[in-house]
């Protein structure tokens, strides 16, 4: 069986990763979402596990010595971090495995994953995705205003992304999405096993003749 693949989903806070990535774990089964730790507070229906492991600073950097994360970045005063553990298993098990996580975290994994396939999620301009923040109405307005200036940051960075997704319709998203996740799938590069086995099969052939 081939591993599975790495999706790193990044993007600007409110342009509606949460949804896409929900919205691709509902229609196709392959794929496995990774929960990662935070330090930050829960959201009005957020729930330990679900959306995220809620930690205490002390238990997070417990969890950063013990070396169980696969990054940790600070992101507007909290810390977020992947857990290693779950990610590593169920790409062993064949699941391609999403990341939604910023950009930072997206480079360090890259580094040590260079298989990794990593996408950009962006509305179709900066007045919407203002609109979204504060229509979403979960922060106050300095947070809105921090992850707006966190927002031009990342911007710079939309360059090392192989895959830009412009959210302007969920569907389209998801299947572009699913779409390209597949053409990596079919990459030679990730077939190394099936490349062997063929040539390996030729050659007894030949052997009989
Ligand atoms: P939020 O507080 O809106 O849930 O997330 C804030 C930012 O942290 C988002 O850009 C989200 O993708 C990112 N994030 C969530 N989990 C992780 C993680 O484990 N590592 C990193 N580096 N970023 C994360």
């Amino acid at each position: 069986m081939n591993s599975g693949i790495l999706v790193i989903v990044s993007g600007f806070s409110g342009a509606g990763k949460g949804t896409l990535v929900k919205a691709l774990m509902e229609r196709y089964e392959n794929y496995s979402l990774s929960i990662s730790a935070t330090t930050r507070s829960a959201r009005p229906g957020e729930e330990d596990g679900r959306e995220y492991f809620f930690k205490t600073e002390d238990e997070f950097k417990e969890m950063i010595q013990e070396g169980a994360f696969i990054e940790y970045a600070r992101y507007v005063n909290h810390y977020y971090g992947t857990p290693k553990a779950y990610v590593q298993q169920q790409l062993a098990a064949g699941r391609d495995v999403i990341l939604e996580i910023e950009i930072q975290g997206a480079q360090k994994v890259k580094q040590q994953m260079p298989e990794a396939v990593l996408f950009f999620v962006t509305p179709p301009g900066a007045t919407e995705l203002k609109n979204r923040l504060e229509k979403r109405g979960t922060e106050d307005a300095d947070t809105i205003r921090s992850r707006l200036q966190r927002g031009c940051e990342e911007a710079k960075g939309m360059d090392q992304y192989e895959y830009l997704l412009v959210n302007d319709d969920l569907e389209k998203c998801v299947e572009t999405l699913h779409g390209i996740v597949q053409a990596e799938h079919c990459k030679t590069a990730r077939q190394q096993r099936f490349v062997r086995k063929m040539a390996e099969e030729l050659q007894v052939f030949m052997k009989g003749e």
